[in-house]
């Protein structure tokens, strides 16, 4: 694997017209050639806007969740379905959809193999919080969250595992570059056992938890980091076409 996977995620931020602003702006300043794999994930209403707006680009669309049904009477919910022509990734499992929803690892496993049903690659996101770190349980933790999650999935196909530590999201305290690569050996070790050596080492494995352009590059040299999921810092053009421009040097 050689080209870096950067994901800006943008939560529940921007009206649909700064949706197109910010994505003109980061694709205006990424429009040399980057060895990057770069996805934007703005809120389901402005998907389709930023699709229009990105014609030209290579950048990538993502959406921050999806139900797994295909229709139906489920008032509030978007499927696969419906986003599988405008994107090409979707963000599962989010600690925020975790603590906040309580999405439990049953809900992300059917939206796993929802996303890859209708041909979109889940990006699934696996984490510990303090409390999990501080009494010696992350790797258990994020180990049964990667299991549970993949359950009964061919991880030969596109999927994507986002390590964010809870207590690194949006706090400003990111993991060190340690920490976050003795996990990530980990979640690669748990999906060899899932599905052998070839499979796991095809799979991009990103971190999360308050990346930016200065801290960055530590997680990209490290031997099992891919890629970075980036919260609050893609919310800024100019950061995040900085974090992009210093990944696809340093990968
Ligand atoms: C995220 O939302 O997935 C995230 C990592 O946020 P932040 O970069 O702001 O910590």
């Amino acid at each position: 694997m050689s080209i870096c996977t950067i994901v800006g995620n943008w939560k529940m931020n921007t009206t649909v017209t700064e949706a197109v602003e910010l994505v003109s702006a980061v694709a205006s300043g990424l429009s040399s050639e980057i060895s990057a794999e770069v996805v934007v994930c703005p809120p389901f209403i402005s998907l389709v806007s930023v699709q229009l707006a990105l014609h030209s680009s290579t950048i990538s669309i993502g959406a921050q969740n999806l139900y797994h049904e295909m229709n139906g009477a489920y008032t509030g919910e978007i499927s696969g379905g419906m986003l599988k022509n405008i994107c090409q990734y979707v963000i599962v499992g989010h600690s925020e959809r975790r603590s906040i929803f309580g999405e439990t690892d049953v809900d992300v496993n059917l939206k796993v193999k929802a996303a890859l049903g209708t041909g979109i690659a889940p990006i699934m996101c696996v984490g510990e919080s303090l409390e999990e770190r501080e009494r010696g349980s992350a790797n258990s933790v994020v180990e049964s969250q990667v299991r549970g999650g993949l359950e009964g999935v061919d991880i030969g196909a596109d999927v994507v595992v986002a390590y964010e530590p809870v207590w690194a999201v949006g706090t400003g305290q990111s993991a060190s570059p340690e920490i976050a690569q003795a996990m990530m050996a980990h979640i690669r070790g748990t999906l060899e056992k899932i599905g052998g050596k070839d499979a796991a080492s095809r799979v991009p494995l990103l971190y999360g938890g308050s990346v930016n352009a200065g801290n960055v590059g530590e997680y990209i040299s490290q031997p099992d980091i891919n890629g970075a999921l980036v919260g609050g810092a893609s919310l800024d053009a100019e950061s995040f076409v900085e974090i992009v421009k210093v990944a696809a040097s340093k990968s």
